[in-house]
């Protein structure tokens, strides 16, 4: 759906304090890329993306034989791990420039330049891991500027998507200087149904840097500001240098995509208690389905002041 970023961008640059940046490449950017995925994933991403010359998009399905698809598209689908993920000829371009939207802003943060950046992704990444694919994710956003920030200090990742990030999770996990901290709709009663439990605690060197905080749906608004104060706790434990946060504004009332029905009025003290961390933070857009209510969210949340953090580190 272009029109979820077109809409919020529309609706931000109704406000002219908001400076916009496009995306551009750099070359310093290719060995990320190769740090968070598999070269043969993103290369067959691309091709098969590419190999399709329709406006048609093609799915994973059982049947793939009876379907008269580019044979690219057979390969790729090999990494996915869904059957509700297109593919079509755009799917590369639109994946790439989302992914470098994010690497952009990461790259003002470390720069200096800024103390916080929204990165206007879409698609989303969180769903990504390093050879996997699914739930609308093809490259991991959150991740590529995670990797990019953790060569210059810590990094935490606070997640509050409505659904589980197993793709960041994922790469992060055998990790100690990239924290991962989600809030999510608890396994199975949610995409991906079969990760996020609180049990996933990290492996090896990552053990005890990776927290998952799964709630029933419909938990109620008070048992979700429980479980953000504890998340923020973790994370201002872990004294990050930089913060990268996996927005998902599908855990908001009248969302199709997410039933933790949290007042719209709620955005403004999320993003208090994110911005009270008082590190350099990158905003990086997940999910959000309702096109009525995103823009203005998202326009809640980047405009929420900044107020000196409640929490002496
Ligand atoms: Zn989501």
């Amino acid at each position: 759906m272009p029109e979820r970023a077109q809409r919020v961008l529309d609706y931000l640059l109704r406000d002219v304090s908001f400076k916009v940046i496009e995306p551009e490449e750099r070359e310093e950017f290719g060995r990320y890329f190769l740090l968070v995925h598999d070269p043969l994933y993103l290369g067959t991403l691309k091709e098969a993306a590419e190999s399709v010359k329709s406006p048609k998009t093609y799915f994973y399905d059982y049947n793939g034989e009876q379907t008269h698809r580019p044979r690219q598209l057979d390969e790729l689908f090999k990494f996915c791990y869904d059957t509700m993920t297109p593919v079509g000829r755009s799917t590369w371009d639109s994946a790439y420039w989302s992914a470098l939207s994010a690497l952009n802003g990461a790259v003002l943060l470390r720069q200096g330049k800024v103390r916080s950046v929204f990165a206007l992704t879409r698609p989303p990444g969180h769903h990504t891991g390093r050879d996997f694919f699914g739930g609308y994710c093809y490259i991991n956003n959150a991740a590529l500027a995670g990797e990019y920030l953790a060569q210059n200090g810590k990094v935490a990742i606070f997640d509050f998507d409505y659904h589980h990030g197993n793709g960041t999770e994922s790469i992060f996990y055998h990790r100690r200087r990239v924290l991962y901290v989600s809030i999510h709709c608890t396994p199975p009663r949610a995409y991906p149904f079969f990760t996020g439990s609180a049990k996933a605690k990290g492996v090896g060197r990552g053990k005890g840097y990776n927290l998952n905080i799964p709630l029933e749906p419909a938990c109620g608004l008070r048992v979700y500001r429980k479980a953000l104060s504890r998340a923020m706790r973790v994370i201002r434990d872990f004294s990050p240098r930089y913060l990268v946060v996996s927005a998902g504004f599908d855990i908001f009332r009248s969302d199709p995509d997410g039933s933790f029905d949290l007042p719209l009025e709620f955005c403004t003290e999320l993003a208090e208690e994110i911005f009270a961390v008082g590190v350099p933070t990158i905003i990086v857009l997940e999910g959000g389905y309702n096109l009525d209510s995103l823009p203005e969210l998202v326009y809640q949340f980047l405009t929420t002041p900044r107020t000196t953090s409640k929490h002496k580190l």
